[in-house]
């Protein structure tokens, strides 16, 4: 230990707990010692409250965990809070509970857990209460065309507007009206505006919840229901695997009805905020509730004030991405997950936590349901589902009338491609156009091309800073990584050769765009991927004239493929099915086949039945044909088996260290001396270590990263290695010269 730390007691006062341990936001894994502020009331320092104090030369705020009689700092070291800031701990025991096993879950910084769980405003040292509001309104018998008003026309206009607002307008909106507060000011002075305060009033819980009637379930969907609403009241876990267009959503929506009668809130998670005004729509079109979501585009005070009207019950239904599953509850009722599988669900940066499993987590702290929904489940849900852990519940057909859409494989192998769509599929869409139907073409590769490519020398654009090619964008006459986003001009001729003959090779959605305007020019073809939909509005645009339903082409990349309901949608095609098939990752072939159905699931979801073609250069791999043949559940059966001969997850439990530096060498020094001190702390070989070996990815950004795996069969040995290591690792003197991080159930390994 640092040399500061004596062992010697600090001191007692008449036998108060006085020594208050704090997360700071700070990576450290440990707890920092302060004394109380001056003059605070000791009853009030529970934990759970949130303290200003001095760290370095900073102030920040931290959380008190604990108090107690001992400090290990020395007396004239320790330093005085400066100020308390909750009268009562912030969070619930509930979501309090849940922060603290999430840090020692996943080994990281009590603070930096909390930090990520609380809005930033709290972080900052916000009073968590929802503030007064302060609201100009004209008065009664003001007009505008008062003499006092002759030389001031802005204060003339100022009071029209105010005028036109009989419930006046709130002081932090001014300047949405164009209003100035000196304008305003100098009106009150002359007795024709008032300025009043109003304390904030929750708005009151309806006592009919229904807009719009619910749809008569179909007896799968009824069966559903009752086992779900049976449950209602106690911590279970429930997998509803249901084939897209099956009707999860209704049956969510019924069983939240029971849940809101019964007086309680509800938590949705969804996996991206894409999905959230398509979710926020369904939701409001169906209950008159209070909801609120939670997406990017809030203020830091709107968050806030979501979170604040969650905690006292003044909320019935919050929706958001996977922070929001921290967001505390007065009367949780139910917890959704909806599309459970997806990936976005696990953090991949900070604090590595998967909204899912943690979910499941607080279920068991709330004693509620938690209801984890998707066409197409992660084996891990399955396994836990097949080991009784979750409740399966299943709706093998699709609601209404609408069919199971028909998957068909196109052997690209010897075919040519015209902007990466074969004769046969060009073909099928003539048809469906001319039917007056819309098609859905998916390319998961934005840009141009991904490769320039000189048909000289065979020289290729690469990335400097990454193990990668550049994507040629055409429009933007630039070279771009997609992975560091460094960019530059094309090059004028081969930097190798000087030979101008460079070639774009292979195709992306910008290229595909192209080619299908001029193959089908009476039809509009509306792109959708993250550079065509960069303004707030426009994705919501493209859907507005997608819903419409009049015949066009719909291109774009996994952003196209998730949730949404796009009626008139009759032909998916799929053009390149192969990435899954050659990838390292022992997680790829399952993400091609969720990414398939997910994409297959947008065609035929109305009355006019669906068909989807799937080009590939390897049409009849076994799993591809299990796939169209036999659909998920039966390719996902197969995929288990394979996981549990090879002693993969679900069957076995992972955690993987990553560090880069800036020369190769660091990162694999620090990662062998990890790897000896594990062994030296688990010498039984319960666990199995892997590497170093350099990532996938062996340079990105400028940065050289390795690995090392940590392989388990049983979770208990690995989790009880975890902790001593990551102290030890803490204090490696080569940790110093590398960024490195641990990642507890990882998924790209
Ligand atoms: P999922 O969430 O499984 O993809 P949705 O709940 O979005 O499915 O349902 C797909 C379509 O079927 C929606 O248009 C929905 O209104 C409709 N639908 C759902 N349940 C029924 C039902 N019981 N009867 C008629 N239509 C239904
Ligand atoms: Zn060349
Ligand atoms: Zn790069």
């Amino acid at each position: 230990a640092p040399a500061c730390y004596a062992r010697r007691p600090v001191f007692i006062r008449r036998g108060c707990p006085v020594i208050l341990q704090l997360a700071l936001p700070s990576p450290l894994r440990r707890l920092f010692d302060y004394l109380p502020p001056l003059g605070c009331n000791p009853a009030l320092l529970r934990p759970g409250v949130r303290l200003r104090v001095p760290f370095g030369r900073r102030e920040v705020v931290g959380v008190l965990i604990r108090t107690q009689q001992h400090s290990e700092v020395p007396a004239d070291k320790l330093r005085a809070a400066l100020e308390l800031l909750d009268h009562e701990p912030l969070l619930p025991d509930s979501v309090w509970q849940l922060a603290l096993r999430t840090a020692q879950y996943y080994q990281h910084s009590l603070g930096d857990t909390l930090a990520w769980a609380l809005p930033s405003l709290l972080r900052q040292g916000e009073a968590a209460q929802m503030p007064d509001q302060w609201i100009w309104q004209a008065a009664p018998e003001a007009r505008a065309d008062d003499p006092s008003l002759n030389r001031a026309p802005k204060q003339q206009a100022a009071l029209r507007v105010l005028k036109q607002h009989p419930h006046g307008i709130q002081h932090t909106n001014l300047a949405r009206f164009d209003l100035q507060k000196a304008t305003l000011d100098n009106l009150q002075s002359k007795g024709l505006v008032s300025l009043t305060c109003h304390r904030h009033q929750s708005k009151p819980r309806p006592s009919q919840w229904l807009h719009a009637a619910e749809l008569p379930l179909n007896s799968e969907q009824q069966t559903a229901l009752h086992a779900l609403s049976a449950g209602l009241g106690r911590f279970q876990p429930y997998l509803l695997a249901g084939v897209t267009g099956s009707g999860k959503t209704e049956v969510y929506l019924q069983l939240i009805h029971q849940v809101l009668r019964a007086g309680q809130q509800v938590l949705v998670l969804i996996p991206e905020i894409n999905l959230g005004p398509q979710t926020l729509s369904r939701f409001t079109e169906r209950f008159n509730a209070r909801i609120a979501m939670l997406h990017s585009n809030l203020t830091d005070r709107e968050r806030l004030d979501v979170w604040l009207k969650a905690r006292a019950g003044e909320l019935d239904i919050v929706i958001g991405t996977r922070s929001a599953l921290f967001t505390p509850l007065a009367k949780p009722g139910l917890i959704v997950v909806d599309e459970e599988h997806d990936a976005s669900y696990k953090q991949q940066e900070g604090l590595r936590y998967h909204a899912r499993d943690l979910a499941v987590l607080r279920g068991r702290l709330e004693n509620v349901p938690v209801l984890l929904g998707s066409a197409t489940p992660s084996l891990e849900s399955l396994h836990n589902a097949q080991q009784g852990r979750y409740a399966q519940l299943k709706l093998n057909q699709r609601a209404g009338h609408a069919q199971p859409p028909k998957l068909l494989r196109l052997d690209i192998k010897s075919r040519p491609l015209d902007g990466g769509l074969s004769q046969p599929l060009l073909g099928a869409m003539r048809d469906t156009l001319g039917k007056g139907q819309q098609v859905l073409v998916f390319l998961n590769r934005r840009g141009f091309a991904p490769t320039l490519l000189c048909s000289h020398c065979g020289w290729q654009a690469e990335c400097s800073r990454c193990d990668a090619r550049l994507t040629l964008h055409q429009r933007q006459q630039r070279l771009r990584c997609h992975h560091c986003d460094s960019q530059r001009r094309i090059p004028e001729a081969c930097p190798k050769c000087q030979s101008t003959e460079l070639l774009p090779i292979g195709v992306g959605t910008e290229r595909s765009e192209e080619r299908l305007l001029e193959l089908f020019p009476d039809y509009p073809v509306l792109r959708i991927d993250r550079d065509s939909t960069r303004g707030k509005h426009s994705m919501q645009a493209l859907f507005a004239q997608i819903q419409r339903g009049e015949p066009c082409i719909l291109l774009g990349t996994q952003m196209l493929a998730k949730g949404h309901h796009f009626p008139q949608v009759t032909l998916v095609a799929i053009l390149e099915a192969d990435g899954g098939l050659f990838s390292a990752d022992f997680r790829a072939a399952e993400r091609m086949a969720q990414q398939i159905i997910q994409v297959a699931g947008r065609a035929g979801r109305d009355s006019q039945p669906g068909r989807v073609l799937i080009q590939s250069q390897l049409a009849d791999h076994p799993l591809l044909v299990q796939l169209c043949e036999s659909g998920y559940f039966a390719f996902a059966e197969q995929a288990l088996h394979e996981r549990r001969q090879a002693g993969l997850p679900p069957f076995s439990q992972m955690a993987l260290l990553r560090a880069e530096a800036n020369q190769p060498a660091l990162a694999e020094q620090f990662l062998q001396q990890a790897c000896t001190l594990a062994e030296g702390l688990c010498p039984s070989a319960s666990v199995e270590l892997l590497g170093p070996v350099p990532a996938p990815m062996a340079k990105r950004g400028g940065k050289h990263r390795a690995q090392l795996l940590l392989l388990s069969e049983q979770r208990a040995p690995l989790h009880q290695l975890l902790a001593p290591w990551l102290a030890q690792l803490e204090s490696l003197p080569e940790g110093r010269k590398v960024r490195w991080s641990l990642d507890v159930d990882p998924i790209d390994t």
